[in-house]
């Protein structure tokens, strides 16, 4: 099996493998990753993670010209930011996610630092995640938010709607959405419960050991 077609598979099975734990749902969700020529295979408009094919994603050049499969997903300003600003993103995963589209509604969450420290592996995978505002479905306006952060984010929050992550290989996008998703949920249900997050010693000692973009 050639690099490509392999690469076309796990995209379909990793979006599967969320879609069937309830990660998101309905049409929901977009995926993307870079080919060894520099060019993108992208989930298509209207896909269901459940049911993506691997003969039918968006293919891309290294130009940014579509060059086969189906149209590709409306969300496609959001994955090219990334590309754009991060040279090590090697894909892109958008979902729907339940807790984290409530966590991105409380009113008292620090936009600049979107995830409560619980766990070190929220900090550790995604570094400092961005709670950008709330954005009409399809507004170019999402893309260009993404673009003023020059690249120093490998996550976003889109306010009422999901998270976008960046990560080297399609693998470590989607460990780090669900990372997103899971601390998320922990937020949300310790809520109001008064827990023992982790201390700014803590925190600070996981951002040294495991050497995360932090102060930026
Ligand atoms: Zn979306």
């Amino acid at each position: 099996m050639s690099s490509e077609a392999r690469l076309r598979e796990q995209i379909c099975l990793l979006a599967k493998s969320m879609f069937d734990r309830g990660l998101t749902g309905g049409s929901t969700g977009n995926i993307s990753a870079r080919t060894d020529d520099g060019g993108l295979l992208v989930s298509p408009t209207g896909t269901s993670f459940g049911r993506l094919d691997p003969g039918r994603l968006s293919r891309f050049d290294a130009q940014g010209t579509l060059i086969g499969g189906d149209k590709p997903t409306k969300e496609m300003p959001l994955h090219s930011a990334f590309y754009d600003t991060r040279s090590t993103a090697g894909a892109v995963v958008h979902l729907h996610s339940c807790h984290s589209v409530a966590l991105s509604m409380m009113p008292d969450v620090d936009e600049d630092n979107f995830l409560p420290p619980l766990t070190p592996y929220g900090i550790m995978k995604l570094g400092k995640v961005k709670l950008l505002p709330f954005f009409l479905p399809g507004d170019p306006a999402m893309g260009e938010a993404v673009r003023g952060l020059a690249g120093k984010r490998s996550a976003v929050m889109l306010a009422n709607h999901g998270p976008v992550v960046a990560g080297k290989d399609v693998e470590a996008a989607c460990n780090a959405v669900e990372e997103l998703e899971d601390t998320a949920r922990l937020a949300m249900l310790t809520r109001g419960l008064s827990p023992r997050a982790l201390t700014d010693d803590q925190v600070r000692a996981v951002v040294m050991k495991f050497d995360v973009e932090w102060d930026v």
